[in-house]
């Protein structure tokens, strides 16, 4: 049986090792934290599926508003300039990444993917507790513009399947009855009717159980990989804090974290942590049923169990992605505003920050490396948990394809 290690055990590292698994291979996932899903964007995420709703982060309406972001005027979007050459080669790519052309064809592109992955996720969510709900997904607009371009950007969508419908406010409001507290006025709405949601932390833990269990799948935690090392162009072995463990085939899912590991062996990614805050608090009677993304606010909102998840915020700077009360005080007042009264903000509230792996057009790597045995996957960026189950298996199908 051949064998492989997966580094990495967020929801990208454990989708990775199942589809591994199933294929045959002697999998060992490795990670730092104590156990799946805790030390990355995959413990504390927005918790949507969001199958339909996939637009690239780069975007004309991004790129116009850069000298706000510059400026710190904009509440949920900041970017801080560093004259680091590794920041300044990703901007430029990202913002090349920002014409309509590129927006659409990458949307579109993260759009057939999710698909996929939404096929792949419907066998496993039946093994697998974490409170998933199919509930659809509302999109709120503030401003006409925004809403004549999600109404465009529909129109391409629905030509492959996705069934989104724009609605009057009244007609949202009665899909979605919490609407009646919302606490800015909006001019219309985007339903994604397949859209769903669920704890990502929860199915990692569900699915580690599968693996153990069904494919005896081991896994190294509390290990800290240092450095990859390579020889004649073939993967040899990696560096914890203790030991230089013999490995000859090993795929690199390590979210954000990734880049720097790979640069160990001279590989440059383009990746770059965009740090987002979340908070967990307990939903009330009049929490939105469906999930719901505040477009104008960039805030989502999304129920698991008898908990409302909300995240938001993406600010582009240098470092490890450290917590800054500030910004999860916008986070927290940004969300009272909206639906004041659809959880209890008062107690009980669980904060959480964490970095999207963000690639200049929004599309994960996935696949082989110029080096044997070393494979991608990662640059998931803001939609990691709505495509792990497709990259997985395109990673899957690159490993078996032999090299030319
Ligand atoms: C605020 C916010 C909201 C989001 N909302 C959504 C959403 O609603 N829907 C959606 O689809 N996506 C969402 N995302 C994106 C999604 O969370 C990520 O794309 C996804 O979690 C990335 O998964 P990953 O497995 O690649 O990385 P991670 O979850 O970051 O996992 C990486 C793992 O690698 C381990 N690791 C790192 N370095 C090392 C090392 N040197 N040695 C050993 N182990 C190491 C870490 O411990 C961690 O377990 C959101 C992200 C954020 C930040």
């Amino acid at each position: 049986m051949r064998k492989i290690m997966v580094f990495g055990a967020g929801v990208v590292g454990m989708t990775s090792a199942y589809a591994l698994a199933r294929k045959g291979f002697a999998v060992t996932v490795v990670d730092a934290g104590s156990s799946p899903a805790q030390g990355g964007a995959s413990f504390g995420n927005g918790s949507q599926l969001s199958y339909f709703y996939t637009d690239a982060m780069a975007s004309p309406s991004m790129a116009t508003s850069l000298p706000k972001y510059l400026l710190g005027r904009d509440p949920a979007f900041r970017i801080e300039l560093t004259l680091s050459p590794r920041f300044l080669a990703w901007g430029l790519r990202f913002l090349a990444q920002s014409t309509q052309t590129r927006f659409e064809r990458n949307t579109v592109d993260i759009l057939k993917l999710a698909m996929r992955s939404r096929q792949e996720f419907s066998e496993l969510s039946m093994k697998i507790e974490f409170d998933h709900r199919q509930t659809g997904k509302l999109n709120i607009y503030s401003s006409q513009v925004g809403l004549e371009s999600a109404k465009r950007l529909s129109g391409l969508k629905n030509r492959l399947g996705a069934e989104q419908v724009i609605l009057t406010p009244d007609e949202a409001t009665a899909r979605e009855p919490a609407l009646a507290d919302y606490g800015h006025s909006f001019v219309g709405a985007l339903w994604s009717p397949h859209d769903e949601s669920g704890d990502c932390n929860l199915f990692c833990r569900g699915l580690r159980a599968i693996l153990e269990r069904d494919f005896g799948v081991k896994f190294m935690f509390n290990t800290r990989i240092r450095t990859l090392k390579a020889k004649s162009g073939r993967l040899t072995s990696f560096a914890t804090d203790e030991d230089e463990i013999f490995c000859d085939a090993a795929v690199l899912s390590l979210g954000s974290s990734t880049a720097t590991l790979a640069r160990s062996v001279g590989l440059y990614l383009p990746l770059w942590p965009v740090q987002g805050y979340s908070m967990t608090i307990p939903a009330t009677d009049l929490a939105p049923i469906a999930n719901i993304t505040d477009a104008s606010r960039k805030t989502v909102f999304s129920r698991i169990g008898n908990r409302l998840r909300i995240a938001g915020l993406a600010d582009i700077r240098r470092g490890d992605g450290d917590f800054r009360q500030h910004r999860f005080q916008t986070l927290f007042e940004t969300a009272q505003g909206i639906f004041p009264k659809a959880g209890d903000y008062c107690s009980d509230v669980k904060a959480w920050n964490g970095l999207r792996p963000v690639t200049p057009n929004s599309q994960p790597i996935v696949g082989r490396t110029k080096f044997d045995g070393l494979f991608l996957n990662c640059g998931h960026g803001s939609l990691g948990w709505t495509l792990s189950m497709a990259t997985a298996e395109l990673l899957v199908a690159d490993i078996l394809t032999p090299s030319q």
